[in-house]
């Protein structure tokens, strides 16, 4: 079946795979879905006979028609051959027994993130799709600490793409820091910008915008792009790890092939979730997602009234990643669930944007209501869930993942069928509040990380481990005023 994508937002013809990956954004401000994700099912017997490759395969064939066959193998290649470090020959993402819940760990790649999973197959994406048209893609970034690392990794050196990436002079963390400031990669240029998360995030909206810089790079076939959460790019590369923990938990012998599963996922921007429920549409038996949250729990409130509020205080959590008080990707679940009323969804995300919240008919909300349950926890609730897991386990979580297993456990007590958490960051990423969570104070990170592996089984992650020593190869810091001229020269040098 030929796959066109079209806005969330309006009814109009839609585009071919390639075309969205590259835009990213559809132009009314919606998001791309394909009106008939669901009609052909993956068969199920197919995927617990295959491995998680080959499960990549059948999603990517199914959804990202346009590019070839050959195309998709040769991404799937470069994204997933050699970046993973997992024990296990037939898995990018392994599953963890961890008391009654099973963890899956989305955490083996480069950075230690589960971004990672996505970002380290959207550049290939995006460079097949930029092949058929002779540009090149300079890709703009604003960071808060850990997507511009894990971006800039994917990125690192795939043909057609730059990237450039601005984080917050000396309001990142000295792990964050280190790990950008000594990113390699002929393709890849870092700076530091004097001022807080929001300048740089406000500028690099401004430059995207920017005609004369648009003008300017276009004159050398570059076009700006962005890795933002919600390009297709990115969401599609997660639906697979749904399926191959299905997989593993067949081949563990946990379950039969048909039974339902249910999974439980720390969620922030809604895309890893959404991920999940673009795989049930696809086939995958699940009896219920749980959204987990922290203290900016929007989500739960949203999922129990049906009303969605961001007008409330921005709370400041040991779990950053979930810091959200706009989830992105919920407006491709409004679509589905209210049975792809596009006028609904605009209606519903101009009131978002006017009066900071919107209200879901009774329909809609109870389509979602029976699929979806959320559930948060304060930073006081996560560090005990941290010390409990420890102290019965010797399983260490990380904060985001702590939600999403206490979350886990308590759906456990009412549910016949296992319930899978989604592990979305290594607790080496977060070392000295996961210590604390423990009981032990250390201010120094990278003594952290050496008390932390001494503690259990799981070794520091070699990039992690690597990095105190590593050469510092980016050292410019920038007022926000100079991007603009400082994107404008790297795209030369960076293409030239
Ligand atoms: C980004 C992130 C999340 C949230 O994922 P969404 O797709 O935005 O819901 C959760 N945990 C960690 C560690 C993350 O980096």
């Amino acid at each position: 079946m030929e796959v066109y994508y079209q806005s969330t937002r309006q009814n109009t013809h839609g585009i071919e795979a390639k075309a969205a990956v590259l835009q990213g954004i559809s132009p009314d401000g919606g998001l791309y879905v394909w009106p008939n994700l669901g009609e052909e099912k993956l068969d199920l017997n197919e995927v617990c006979k295959s491995d998680y490759k080959g499960i990549a395969s059948m999603v990517f064939n199914r959804l990202l028609s346009g590019y070839s066959q050959q195309e998709l193998e040769e991404c799937i290649d470069n994204a997933y051959s050699h970046t993973f470090k997992v024990d296990q020959p037939d898995t990018i993402t392994p599953l963890a027994t961890v008391g009654d819940v099973e963890v899956l760990e989305l955490f083996r790649g480069p950075t230690s993130a589960f971004k990672d999973v996505a970002l380290t197959i959207l550049p290939w994406f995006l460079s097949k799709a930029l092949a058929a048209t002779n540009k090149k893609a300079l890709i703009l970034t604003a960071t808060s600490g850990d997507t511009g690392k894990a971006a800039m990794s994917g990125f690192q050196d795939v043909d057609h793409t730059g990237i450039c990436v601005f984080y917050p002079d000396g309001k990142v963390s000295a792990v964050q820091q280190k790990q950008m400031a000594s990113q390699p990669g002929k393709n890849v240029r870092v700076f530091g910008v004097q001022g807080n998360f929001d300048d740089a995030q406000s500028m690099v909206k401004k430059l995207f915008l920017d005609e004369e810089l648009r003008e300017r790079l276009a004159r050398e076939q570059i076009v700006l792009s962005s890795a933002n959460s919600i390009n297709i790019g990115r969401l599609i590369p997660q639906i697979v790890y749904y399926f191959d923990a299905y997989r593993q938990l067949v081949c563990k012998g946990k379950i039969a092939i048909g039974d339902s599963v249910s999974f439980s996922v720390p969620t922030g921007n809604f895309g890893d979730v959404l991920a999940g429920y673009y795989a049930s549409l696809m086939g995958l038996p699940v009896e219920k997602f749980y959204v987990a949250s922290n203290a900016n729990n929007v989500l739960t409130d949203f999922l129990k009234t049906g009303v969605y509020d961001r007008n409330r205080p921005f709370i400041q959590t040991i779990s950053p990643s979930m810091d959200i008080l706009i989830s992105s990707n919920l407006e491709r679940l409004l679509y589905y669930a209210s049975g792809k009323e596009t006028d609904k969804v605009a209606g519903w995300m101009n009131d978002l944007a006017t009066k900071g919240f919107y209200e879901l008919d009774k329909q809609t909300k109870e389509i979602i209501q029976s699929m979806f349950k959320g559930g948060y926890y304060e930073d006081e609730a996560l560090r005990k869930t941290i010390k409990d897991t420890y102290d019965a386990t010797g399983y260490v979580l990380d904060p985001h993942t702590a939600a999403a297993y206490a979350l886990a456990k308590e759906a456990r007590k009412d549910s016949k069928v296992p319930v899978i958490a989604l592990a979305t960051a290594s607790p080496y990423k977060f070392t000295q509040d996961v210590l604390e969570a423990l009981g032990i104070s250390q201010e120094d990170p990278w003594k952290a990380m050496e008390q932390l592996s001494a503690m259990h089984d799981d070794p520091i992650p070699a990039p992690l481990a690597a990095l105190q020593n590593a050469p510092i190869l980016h050292d410019a810091v920038i007022a926000p005023e100079e991007m603009k001229e400082s994107v404008a020269a790297k795209a030369l040098e960076i293409f030239q």
